[in-house]
């Protein structure tokens, strides 16, 4: 807005832009402090089959319960996280928790389904990744094939070479892949032989309009067919009414997540049974 006052007002815009670092630097320590002072909660989404109407995972997502500002979705803080570093403190965090929560599930004998989680692309290009994941996973001895990681389509398609070294290492792990927001990138059915992955993610954007878009619906049916192609599962993301879901259904999408099955909700590893298909709060 301050670009617009003009050139005569070039110290208008250095005083927004000043405002604009300092709020920035005021929530990078805030976040600091959230992340040793237990501010920081995990929110957990179903992921449905509709065929069978059945929990076959959850997606766990960051939450901030902010003391003056309240509850703060991740869009608020995931780019000064970015920005500053503290991503990959704030990664580790969510991956230990998923891991503890997980283990605990196991000790109580309460049923299982894997939990998803997203790696932000700063963690996944940092060189102590991998270490710290195997540490992760050795000190909570969680079982790795519990464990999905969510890795955007543009992060993987950065650097193609050192990509596939560190899937194959997270592979080896046994740790699941999912490419998360599918079909906002550029892959190619070239590009993505070469990556082993298990799941793709069709973005939210896609589903949107998939009522009255065709080329939408078309780029979700060539995402099924390729995933087929390559034995691939694949989910739709932000499936809100029940016409999203016939239409993903009669395009043979098999697995969905959305506010139709099931908001994100802050707590521990939910049951399974817990939420019931159809009966969620679909919204308007
Ligand atoms: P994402 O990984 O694509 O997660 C899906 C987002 O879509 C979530 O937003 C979820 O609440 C929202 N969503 C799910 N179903 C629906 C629906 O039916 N309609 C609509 N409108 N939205 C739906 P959220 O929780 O605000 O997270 C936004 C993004 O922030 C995530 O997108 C992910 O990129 C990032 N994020 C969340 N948690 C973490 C985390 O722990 N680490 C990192 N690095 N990024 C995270
Ligand atoms: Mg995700
Ligand atoms: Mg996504
Ligand atoms: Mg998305």
């Amino acid at each position: 807005a301050s670009k617009r006052r003009g050139k005569n007002c070039v110290e208008f815009f250095n005083i927004d832009m000043q405002r604009e670092a300092s709020q920035l630097m005021q929530l990078e320590e805030d976040l600091r402090h959230a992340l040793s002072s237990r501010q920081l909660a995990l929110a957990f989404q179903p992921i449905v089959n509709i065929e069978q109407d059945r929990v076959v995972a959850f997606e766990a997502l960051v939450r901030w319960q902010h003391p003056e500002q309240g509850l703060l979705m991740p869009g608020h803080f995931i780019p000064a996280a970015e920005q500053s570093g503290l991503i990959i403190p704030l990664g580790f965090w969510v991956l230990r928790s998923v891991c503890q929560g997980l283990v605990a599930r196991i000790e109580a004998q309460r049923d299982l389904v894997p939990v998803a989680l997203n790696i932000s692309p700063q963690q996944f290009r940092d060189k102590h990744f991998m270490t710290e994941v195997a540490a992760i996973l050795r000190e909570t001895g969680v079982p790795p094939d519990l464990l999905e990681f969510e890795i955007t389509e543009s992060t993987l398609m950065d650097n193609l070479d050192a990509t596939i070294a560190i899937l194959n290492a997270l592979k080896g792990l046994g740790i699941r892949i999912s490419i998360d927001d599918f079909g906002t990138g550029y892959s190619s059915l070239a590009l993505l032989k070469q990556l082993p992955v298990d799941t793709l993610k069709i973005d939210r954007c896609f589903v949107k309009d998939i009522g009255e878009n065709e080329e939408d619906r078309q780029i979700i049916q060539a995402v099924i067919a390729m995933s087929a192609q390559l034995d691939l599962d694949v989910i739709a993301e932000g499936v809100e009414t029940v016409a999203q879901r016939d239409l993903l259904h009669a395009f043979g999408c098999r697995q969905v997540q959305g506010y139709f099955y099931g908001r994100p909700v802050i707590g521990a590893i939910p049951d399974t049974g817990r939420l019931l298909p159809h009966t969620a709060d679909a919204i308007a």
